[in-house]
């Protein structure tokens, strides 16, 4: 399971996402990293509620107290549940009370850290109702700027890295079997990232080793269902949601 971390070179805040360490060598791991970067950490952010994706809130929530925690508010459920949910995973939760976030995550907000990170924030839901991912919009600036881009085709397209929880893997897509879950959401959430961001960016994801999204376009089963989709299907899941 995939937790990554950001940290700010210019204020040394850091974020974690997904804290997900199953033992305490994971979680020393992560501590010393950010020990030896000489960060603080300032914002824990979760893509979705399940056990997988939030073990580890409890132990960074009390090493840094001062910190915030980020989960969208639809996924309420899947946070609650998550400890019992953790034993069909065969994954055992701490057995004190996950601590309550103290930010919601919505479609379109920013998530700011320190003076050079900027995470945008894109409902995704599918794999569960209130999935989000991250994308950091600043991490492909320079290379844009220096006209390394040069997929024409795309130029109006962000170009990004995305954090993707449980959206999006390499040749595959999250589950959609639980009872929260929506097959088609998730293929909306899918065409959703091809709609926005240009085909050049990379996709870290809470399960397999990072891809970019014109691979995926080219060899996931699930991308190429969810593009072929017909457009009324899309521009109707697309209103029910609201996104833009
Ligand atoms: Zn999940
Ligand atoms: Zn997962």
């Amino acid at each position: 399971m995939g937790s990554y971390s950001r940290t700010c070179e210019t204020t040394k805040e850091a974020a974690v996402i997904d804290p997900s360490f199953v033992n305490p060598t994971e979680f020393k791991a992560l501590k010393d990293f950010l020990e030896k970067k000489n960060a603080n950490l300032t914002h824990v952010l979760l893509t979705h509620g399940h056990p997988d994706h939030v073990m580890g809130v409890g132990e960074m929530m009390n090493t840094w107290p001062e910190a915030s925690l980020h989960l969208h508010p639809m996924e309420d459920e899947n946070y609650r549940r998550s400890r019992e949910m953790g034993f069909e995973f065969g994954l055992r939760l701490p057995d004190t009370p996950l601590p309550t976030p103290t930010h919601e995550l919505q479609e379109g907000g920013v998530v700011r850290i320190g003076d050079n990170i900027e995470l945008s924030v894109v409902h995704t839901p599918g794999h569960s109702p209130g999935h989000v991912s991250f994308i950091d919009r600043r991490s492909f600036e320079e290379p844009t700027k220096d006209g390394n881009n040069n997929n024409t085709n795309n130029h109006n397209k962000h170009l990004g890295v995305m954090i993707s929880g449980d959206l999006l893997f390499q040749g595959s897509v999250g589950r959609t079997d639980f009872h929260n879950s929506s097959l088609d959401d998730l293929y909306a959430s899918i065409r959703r990232l091809y709609d926005v961001f240009d085909d050049k960016s990379i996709v870290l994801s809470g399960h397999t080793t990072p891809t970019y999204l014109e691979k995926e376009r080219l060899s996931n089963p699930f991308v190429d269902m969810a593009l072929r989709r017909p457009q009324e299907w899309y521009d109707e899941v697309k209103e029910r949601h609201g996104w833009l």
